[in-house]
């Protein structure tokens, strides 16, 4: 065994040793290990500092208890979380989960990739994630609020514009956001900017609902262009019908791509001819204000199909844009997309490709822009939100999204600079992980042990 391979497999036996039953986080820290362990192995700073061992444990993991009422009186208790991993770099931050999914396994996993994603953007920001297995699906306005309110209860007392700022994530958009800051201000007694994600009546961004969607097709134009390709005229298949895949979505039709699905955890929603911007306007409409399934779809907009049970996978593309959650791209559905011709996957979401399926993509040379790369526009403009807050200040729209899209090019090129192999081709997975680690890493050894 190589010293390289006897350092990784060393780290993943401590991983599983401690938390037996966190397939995900393990998941998370394998592909991580992968790509940064070779540097590390020739680097005696960082080993001799244990770097890896120390980004390996969160700096802390907040449980509590979040009892509330429904609507007719009956009491509910779930578990919430706030899992704050490090502040090497900045205040924690990272985004709520709201999904009856959410475990600690699962908020691991995400808090460590969000310090590697926030480091590649280059701002102060260090890394959190938190959330509650709540289902906000089927719940009233009200139930949700109570919620919310219950859930800051006890979460306000770890953050702050300087110590932990908390944003959106599956379950929690505007609405959420707009309860959660609501309570907290007052629980607080002051204002600040220790939210993000927020209205713009009380201290958004301009540009922040379509921010992580749009720096996706902005990284996915990097990649293609690299390769002397452009979107336009390349069929795109999109997952989800949140906010990532919508605005994902209508990024990629602007640059002349045709976007033939969205889809739920229900089935997907198939536009054999791509969408229109008229039909993707519903389709927004419905999610976003009415709080609607994508079933609904078919019968008010012609040309459509919903498949219920179904994945967008087996349709023919040339660029994959998997926007909906973990995993949701395995080993079948790899094979089913390369036997469509897909050339390009860039993930919106957190880690949506399994580990057999980025095997599989890799072996067969299709490029996967990771997600802690390409989805980083989200908490990029959430970092700017948060610069206006401090400077008591508004941008304009043009100006934030100007300020993101630099962002996610600047991210392109740490990967490649930090991923591109002999032959000229760009592994972006191992740039991204190793670009992302470089900053972290540094900022722990000037630091000392801690
Ligand atoms: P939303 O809650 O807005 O939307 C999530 C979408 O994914 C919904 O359409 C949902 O369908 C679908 N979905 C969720 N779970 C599953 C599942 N198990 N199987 C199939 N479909 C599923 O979330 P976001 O758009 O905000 O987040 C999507 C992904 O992007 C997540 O991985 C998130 O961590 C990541 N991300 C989000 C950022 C942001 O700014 N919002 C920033 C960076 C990353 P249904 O309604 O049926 O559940």
């Amino acid at each position: 065994m190589s010293p390289e391979d006897d350092l990784t497999q060393t780290l993943l036996e401590t991983v599983r040793e401690r938390d037996p039953e966190q397939p995900t986080f393990y998941q998370a820290a394998e592909e991580v290990l992968h790509s940064v362990v070779p540097f590390v192995a020739s680097t005696s700073a960082y080993r001799e500092n244990a770097i890896l061992s120390r980004l390996l444990e969160p700096d802390r993991v907040i449980s509590f208890r979040v009892s509330w009422e429904d609507d007719h009186g009956g009491v509910h208790v779930n578990r919430g979380y706030r899992v704050q991993w490090t502040n090497a770099l900045g205040p924690y931050k990272g985004g709520l989960r709201f999904h009856p999914t959410v475990n600690l396994d699962v908020l691991k996993f995400l808090g460590f990739e969000q310090t590697f994603k926030n480091s590649l953007t280059g701002l102060p920001m260090g890394g959190a994630k938190g959330g509650a297995d709540f289902d906000p699906k089927g719940r009233s306005e009200r139930e949700i609020m109570r919620f919310c309110q219950s859930f800051m209860t006890e979460l306000y007392r770890h953050m702050g514009e300087d110590t932990d700022v908390p944003a959106g994530d599956i379950g929690v958009g505007p609405r959420e956001i707009g309860f959660l800051f609501g309570h907290y201000t007052r629980l607080a007694n002051h204002w600040s900017g220790s939210m993000t994600g927020k209205a713009l009546s009380y201290g958004g961004s301009e540009g922040r609902v379509v921010a992580t969607g749009y720096g996706c097709v902005r990284f996915c134009q990097n990649m293609l262009q690299h390769v002397g390709q452009s979107l336009e005229g390349k069929r795109v298949v999109v997952s989800g019908a949140g906010n990532v895949a919508l605005h994902a979505a209508r990024r990629a039709m602007d640059s002349g791509a045709t976007v033939v699905s969205l889809s739920d955890s229900g089935g997907c929603l198939h536009a054999p001819t791509g969408f229109t911007p008229e039909q993707w306007e519903w389709i927004r409409a419905l999610k976003e204000e009415r709080y609607g399934r994508l079933a609904e779809a078919p019968e008010a907009l012609s040309g459509l199909e919903y498949k219920p049970g179904a994945t967008p996978w087996d349709l023919p593309c040339e660029v994959a844009l998997p926007c909906a959650t973990q995993n949701e791209l395995d080993a079948p559905a790899a094979r089913a997309l390369i036997a469509g011709g897909v050339k390009v996957v860039c993930e919106g979401a957190n880690m949506p490709t399994s580990r057999e399926a980025l095997h599989l993509f890799q072996e067969q040379r299709v490029t996967i822009g990771p997600g802690k790369a390409a989805n980083a526009g989200g908490v990029a403009t959430s970092g700017l939100e948060q610069t206006q807050n401090s400077q008591r200040e508004s941008w304009s729209k043009e100006r934030v999204l100007e300020r993101m899209d630099a962002i996610m090019d600047a991210i392109h090129a740490k990967c490649v600079r930090y991923g591109e192999d002999g032959d000229g081709r760009v592994d972006y997975v191992r740039g991204a992980n190793l670009a992302g680690f470089l900053r972290v890493a540094d900022a722990l050894l000037a630091y000392g042990i801690r």
